[in-house]
């Protein structure tokens, strides 16, 4: 029971946003409600925070007034800040938020999380770590260390922001500028596990994450809008199927393991086939439930029609998606993207394999919001803000 304690003792005003009911438990027994109220009182809770977006103990209408005090005294349904947000031409927004310190040497980790609009859905693409490890040599967040796993309510705080502020909450309403999906369609409809990080390293969150996301008396995203991008962590695929079950996306970016081993180190550890057989047991996976297997587009690198034929063959007997993704170019990037007729040349291979419109349209290039571009930027322009507040 040490999370009571947590709870307790270090974090008097902690937010109760982004928990999880087992979360929402300790902290109601922490303020002596007694045993037999906690489920009730965390269903209630929950349908507050997740399925109303409420932000005040106060609005909470069916618990009791004393026990609304009581919540209030000790607890906040606080976001994190939202430190700086940004609006594409085309839609797509993008903000940057300072999460809560997990401990007294945290400053408060900052992480994007990008919102992309289309006629009929809205992809939120959030972050599971701060940094990540790996060191994909085309991913300017794989030049950035680690600066830490994002616990489960920094991940679940990601949407609710995103819904705080795209008033997707009942009653709430849309902003007037940019777009946001027609009339009947949720703002945040569908997640992905795209920003920054590597999200099966950080397994025990992403998965309690999605629980939370996918609960039908809370934010109700089914699991199967919900997908998880992993460069390739083989042993923790038959576990997210098992424990979570939400779609899977592959990055995969090469058809040889020579390619693969520069592009993805990660590769050297968990080559292609053990990739792809991890991908061929994955539950669930069918014609209705396809993976998706990213490959980004790298001029001269990984672009030639014998790999789009290659990479149709390694596919072939598993139920897929290719998703084709213009690199998108960082300073001091190594690659370049592929012309443009290079990538239709390898799209229609794909294509004619029977696989449909497989080029991701590159979404916000004008916030530096796409794949692969998050947090660096802001870092960089930080760094040149320190400098010149140091030379002037
Ligand atoms: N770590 C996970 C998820 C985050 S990256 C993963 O690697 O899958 C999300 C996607 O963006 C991955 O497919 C990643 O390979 C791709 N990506 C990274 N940098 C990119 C860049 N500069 N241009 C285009 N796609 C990029
Ligand atoms: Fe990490 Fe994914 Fe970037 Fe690779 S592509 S460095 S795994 S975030």
């Amino acid at each position: 029971m040490e999370t009571t304690t947590s709870l307790v003792t270090t974090s008097p005003a902690r937010s109760l946003a982004g928990l999880t009911r087992a979360d929402l438990g300790l902290a109601l027994a922490s303020l002596d409600v007694p045993e037999r109220e906690i489920r009730m009182r965390t269903a209630q809770l929950w349908h507050w925070i997740y399925h109303r977006g409420i932000r005040d103990f106060d609005a909470m209408a069916n618990i009791a007034k004393p026990l609304r005090q009581k919540l209030a005294a000790h607890f906040t349904l606080a976001r994190p800040q939202v430190v700086s947000a940004q609006l594409s031409a085309d839609g797509t927004r993008k903000w940057l938020m300072r999460m809560p310190p997990v401990d007294a040497r945290d400053k408060g980790a900052e992480i994007e999380c990008v919102y992309i609009p289309e006629h009929d859905r809205g992809t939120l693409c959030v972050s599971s770590q701060v940094g990540c490890t790996l060191t994909c040599s085309f991913c300017h967040t794989g030049t950035q260390r680690l600066v830490r796993n994002l616990t489960t309510q920094d991940i679940v705080a990601q949407v609710l922001v995103a819904r705080d502020l795209l008033g997707d909450f009942p009653g709430a309403v849309p902003p007037t500028d940019g777009l946001v999906p027609g009339e009947g369609n949720r703002a945040v409809s569908n997640i992905v596990f795209m920003g920054m990080g590597e999200p099966l390293y950080n397994f025990d969150a992403v998965r309690d994450a999605v629980d939370v996301m996918s609960d039908g008396d809370g934010l109700s995203l089914s699991r199967r809008r919900i997908t998880v991008s992993t460069s390739g962590v083989v042993p923790e695929i038959p576990r997210l199927g098992a424990e979570s079950g939400p779609m899977l996306a592959i990055s995969l970016h090469a058809t040889s393991n020579e390619l693969r081993n520069r592009l993805v180190p990660l590769n050297k550890r968990y080559p292609i086939a053990d990739l792809l057989q991890a991908c061929r047991d994955y539950p669930g996976a069918s014609n209705a439930r396809r993976i998706t297997f990213e490959y980004v587009m790298l001029k001269g690198i990984n672009d030639s029609p014998a790999e789009a034929r290659e990479l149709v063959r390694l596919l072939k007997h598993i139920p897929a998606k290719i998703n084709l993704i213009p690199f998108n170019p960082w300073p001091g990037a190594p690659y370049e993207c592929s012309d443009w007729g290079t990538i239709e040349r390898f799209s229609d291979i794909v294509f004619n394999a029977g696989y449909a419109s497989p080029v991701r349209t590159p979404r916000g290039r004008d916030i530096l919001a796409a794949c692969g571009q998050l947090k660096s930027e802001t870092e960089k322009l930080r760094a040149r803000a320190r400098l010149a507040i140091d030379e002037g």
